[in-house]
């Protein structure tokens, strides 16, 4: 059974999304925010209905053949993951690219920082294409390159150092974010391994400097034992040279500074949420990813990655009731796939990602057909250095395993 859960309080209109209509195909043109992706796509893509899309989109997978691979991130509209060859989380996915390397072009249904990581992962001779070039991620933009620079050089001048600093950056970050962990002794985390990486990063420095999601963070750190008033949160919207407005002693007994970064989707859960699902399905179990809030996640049964909430699922008995706190799409799918379970999503909105939802199948036909007739369009490609050093960062990870 699917369903929304709509506990009784009313809804914020401003919160609603531009999709709250439905997720069925429409036609690019008649996509409320159509005017906010890339453009540059050829008019005749515009008003392809879905029949035609799907059509158009197998065709030329078929002639493609093996010299494409689709990957299709959880969190993708269902109407996209239909032509995914693998499906899972970003890392995951870039590892399966990486290990194709028959497949000439990688068509990487998801976000900008997901594509990047299949570049650094991949042999030089795959391309990684990115369906909708503005498909990006709201998170993964909190954290800029000249922003973390910057607060890792006024960390420097305030400790006199930043030897005993760990630079962390979550998989959700830019390439270049990756390269300055590379660079500065750190490391990649994902959300299955963060307290694993954390507890590298502590046997090798006294804090550990964390971007750009603060709720990973501060989950994985409180489950390690951390209490919270060792951890800073270092506000990046303020003028530089304010040590992210922080007091020194705030600094001084910090264990982990967390970058105030979140993800605009799991954000929006909450305890109310909780607490109406608990009031009305006595016996449901709550399980949630850790990008959401503290208080969230202290309120539900369970926390982890995408693929630890669709383990849970799949384990939990016939008959169960859960509440899930993640993604829609994601969510949705699992209801579909085990159907002898109450599977529902906590938000009332049930908003999906919406730089996710970007990835509309008109983008996938142009892209595919240009394949075909040996045209690459929107190609991400890492710069050759910051690959050198996120490669190192991203090998630290894989080496805890
Ligand atoms: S769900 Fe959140 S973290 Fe994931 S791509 Fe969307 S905004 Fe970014």
């Amino acid at each position: 059974m699917t369903t929304s859960f709509a506990p009784e309080i009313d809804l914020i209109p401003q919160l609603q999304c531009e999709t709250d209509t439905g997720i069925a195909t429409l036609p690019l043109s008649q996509e409320v925010s159509f005017r906010s992706w890339q453009q540059s796509i050829p008019q005749e893509y515009w008003d392809l209905g879905a029949e035609e899309l799907v059509a158009r989109i197998r065709a030329a997978r078929a002639a493609l053949g093996t010299r494409v691979v689709v990957l299709g991130h959880h969190y993708q509209r269902e109407d996209i993951i239909q032509f995914a060859d693998e499906r899972g989380d970003s890392f995951a996915l870039a590892q399966y690219a990486a290990e194709r390397p028959e497949a000439e072009y990688i068509v990487f249904c998801g976000v900008h920082f997901m594509a990047e990581a299949a570049d650094i992962l991949c042999a030089p001779h795959q391309q990684v294409i990115l369906p909708n070039v503005e498909a990006g991620c709201s998170m993964a933009d909190m954290a800029s390159d000249p922003d973390v620079r910057s607060a890792w050089r006024e960390l420097g001048d305030y400790f006199g150092g930043t030897d005993d600093i760990i630079p962390v950056t979550y998989m959700n970050s830019a390439a270049s974010l990756k390269a300055f962990c590379g660079e500065h002794g750190g490391v990649v985390c994902t959300s299955s391994n963060a307290r694993q990486v954390l507890e590298w990063a502590f046997a090798r420095g006294k804090r550990v400097f964390f971007f750009p999601d603060q709720h990973l963070g501060r989950n994985t750190a409180d489950a390690m034992g951390i209490p919270l008033e060792e951890m800073a949160l270092w506000n990046w919207r303020g003028p530089a040279g304010r040590l992210g407005g922080l007091a020194g002693e705030q600094l001084d007994r910090a264990r982990v500074i967390l970058w105030q970064g979140h993800c605009s989707v799991h954000q929006r859960f909450s305890v109310t949420q909780i607490e109406a699902a608990r009031k009305q399905f006595p016996g449901v179990q709550i399980v949630v990813h850790p990008e959401c809030r503290y208080d969230v996640v202290q309120a539900a049964d369970a926390n982890g990655s995408t693929a630890y909430i669709a383990r849970y699922v799949e384990q939990a008995p016939a008959g169960s009731i859960i509440g899930i706190g993640t993604e829609i799409n994601l969510v949705s799918r699992l209801a579909k796939e085990h159907p002898d379970k109450t599977i529902f999503c906590l938000d009332p909105v049930v908003c999906p990602c919406s730089t996710m939802y970007r990835v509309h199948p008109a983008y996938l036909a142009w892209v595919m057909e240009g394949l075909v007739r040996g045209e690459v369009h929107n190609r991400i490609e890492v710069p050759a250095e910051t690959k050198r050093y996120a490669k190192i960062a991203l090998e630290r990870m894989l080496a805890l395993k």
